[in-house]
């Protein structure tokens, strides 16, 4: 079997992700991978549905970026969202379990539900 890849060794400054598509500011991490801003925490729950996940960093909500500069918007992290309901044929309900911040999932659901 393969190894349990420890997470939080990758976490932030340490992720791969981070590196790629972070924001850096003169060797600062000031936005993460979206997956550590999901995290939040080094080490947090990821293998568990965002209701216990943080999207947070340095003490403030954090959607991560994903690679073009500057932070997602929430626009963008529901249209993440949606890709992966509409190309990998996910469970909506697992989509906004796993990439929707708790505190924006009405606000989701009301937005595929208009979205033509
Ligand atoms: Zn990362």
């Amino acid at each position: 079997m393969a190894p349990i890849i420890q997470y939080e060794e990758y976490f932030g400054e340490n992720c791969e992700n981070c590196k790629h598509y972070g924001v850096w500011d003169n060797g600062v991490l000031k936005i993460p991978c979206m997956n550590c801003a999901m995290d939040g925490i080094p080490g947090g729950s990821r293998d568990h549905c965002h209701h216990n996940w943080n999207w947070r960093w340095n003490g403030v909500t954090c959607y991560g970026s994903s690679g073009n500069g500057r932070e997602r918007t929430l626009e963008e992290v529901f249209e993440h969202a949606l890709m992966f309901i509409q190309e990998r044929q996910i469970d909506v309900n697992e989509v906004v379990q796993k990439f929707i911040p708790e505190q924006h999932v009405n606000q989701f659901t009301h937005w595929i539900s208009t979205d033509e």
